[in-house]
C-alpha cells in the first residue's frame, strides 16, 4: 500500500475537465519523491509535466509565477489545503493523505497523559481521517475529547505551520493536545499558539513523545530576542514576496508604529529569509518579520540579529507584557 494517497483519479478528472496539456507539479519536500512518478503517469495520458523542484513549505507559496512563465494550463499543488484566495491560473490541491494506521501511536500516546482528563485532538490535513479514530480510542480510555473548529481552515481539527485557530478554539476547555503525525514542528506550533502541553502521536514511527524541552528552549530564546530588540534602533520590516505571505499593509503599519517610537525602519522584500539575506545589511539591528512567522521563531539561534513576529514587537515597544505575550500565544490565527 502507498503510504499516501494522490487521488490520481481525481488528476485525471481535472486535467480533463480543463483540457489541460502542460501542467505544472508541486510538492512539498516530504512528498518531492514521488514527484517522477506522477509526472510518468500524466505523461502517458498525453500531458507535459514540469516538476517544480524549488522548496515548498507551504500553500502560501503556490508556484503562480513559475506556471505562468512556463505557460502551464494547470498547477497541481500536493500536500497543503487552499490558503491564498487569488490563484491566477488554475490550481487543483491533493491533499495527500496518509495511509499509514494510528492505533500503536495513540495508545502509546496515552501513557503520556497522565492525568488528564480533558485532550483536544489536533492534525496536518494527511491525517484529518484519522481524528475520529484517535478519538475513539481516547474516549475508551475515558478521556473527554474536543476537537477545535474555528472555520479558519477546511477541517475541524487541521492546524498548519501558522494557523492553530482549531486549537485555540478548545484551549480553555482542555488540559492537553494530541497531535496526530510526523515530526516535531506542528505540535510545537500548538504548543506556543495554544500554550497547552502537546503530546506527539507519530503514526509513520509508531512511537509518542512529547516537546516540551524544545518549547521551553523556543520560548527562552524569544525572549532573550526581544532583550535585544528592544536596544536596537535600526529595524528592518521583512515583506514576504510569496503568495501567501505578502501583507504590504501590515508591514507599512509597522513602519508607521516604529517611526513613532523614534527608531529607523526600513521595508526589506524577499522570498527566502535566511541568516546569509540578513547579513548583507550590517547596520539593520533587528527584523520584524511579516512573512512566515516560522522562521525566526524556530530558528532563534541560526540569525545574528533577533527576527521577531509583529506580535513581539508590542513587547518591544512596550504596549505589551512578555507575560501577557506567553499566556496569549505566538500566532495570529
Ligand atoms: S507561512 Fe510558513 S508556516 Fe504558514 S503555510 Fe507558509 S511556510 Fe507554512
Amino acid at each position: 500500500m502507498k503510504t499516501f494517497d494522490f487521488e490520481e483519479e481525481k488528476l485525471k478528472r481535472e486535467i480533463q475537465k480543463l483540457d489541460a496539456k502542460k501542467v505544472l507539479l508541486q510538492l512539498p519536500e516530504g512528498l518531492k519523491p514521488e514527484a517522477t512518478r506522477l509526472a510518468k503517469k500524466l505523461q502517458k495520458l498525453g500531458i507535459l509535466p514540469i516538476i517544480s523542484a524549488d522548496p515548498c513549505y507551504g500553500a502560501c507559496d503556490l508556484a503562480l509565477h513559475a506556471a505562468e512563465s512556463l505557460g502551464a494550463d494547470l498547477l497541481i499543488h500536493f500536500g497543503h489545503t487552499k490558503m491564498t484566495r487569488h490563484e491566477r491560473i488554475p490550481t487543483v490541491y491533493i491533499e495527500a493523505r496518509a495511509n499509514s494506521n494510528i492505533e500503536k501511536s495513540v495508545k502509546k500516546a496515552l501513557s503520556l497523559m497522565g492525568n488528564y482528563k480533558k485532550v483536544g485532538l489536533v492534525t496536518t490535513v494527511q491525517h484529518v481521517h484519522m481524528l475520529e479514530g484517535a478519538k475513539e480510542i481516547l474516549l475508551k480510555a475515558n478521556k473527554a475529547v474536543a476537537i477545535g473548529d474555528s472555520g479558519q481552515l477546511p477541517y475541524a481539527g487541521q492546524v498548519t505551520g501558522c494557523n492553530y485557530a482549531n486549537a485555540k478554539a478548545v484551549a480553555k476547555e482542555v488540559e492537553a493536545f494530541l497531535f496526530l503525525g510526523g515530526g516535531r514542528f506542528h505540535a510545537i506550533g500548538v504548543e506556543l499558539a495554544a500554550r497547552k502541553p502537546t503530546i506527539i502521536a507519530d503514526p509513520y514511527q509508531k512511537t509518542a513523545f512529547t516537546i516540551e524541552k524544545e518549547t521551553k528552549k523556543i520560548i527562552n530564546q524569544r525572549w532573550a530576542a526581544i532583550q535585544e530588540a528592544k536596544e536596537s534602533k535600526n529595524f528592518g520590516i521583512l515583506i514576504g514576496l510569496k503568495t501567501g505571505q505578502k501583507q504590504m499593509e501590515k508591514a507599512l503599519n509597522l513602519k508607521e508604529k516604529l517611526t513613532n517610537a523614534g527608531k529607523n525602519a526600513f521595508l526589506l522584500a524577499l522570498r527566502e529569509i535566511t541568516p546569509e539575506a540578513l547579513l548583507q545589511f550590517p547596520a539593520l539591528e533587528a527584523y520584524i518579520n511579516t512573512a512566515c512567522p516560522r522562521v525566526g521563531l524556530d530558528e532563534t539561534s541560526k540569525f545574528h540579529r533577533p527576527v521577531l513576529t509583529p506580535e513581539e514587537l508590542t513587547v518591544v515597544l512596550g504596549e505589551k507584557s512578555w507575560e501577557q505575550l506567553c499566556s496569549g500565544g505566538w500566532f495570529e490565527n
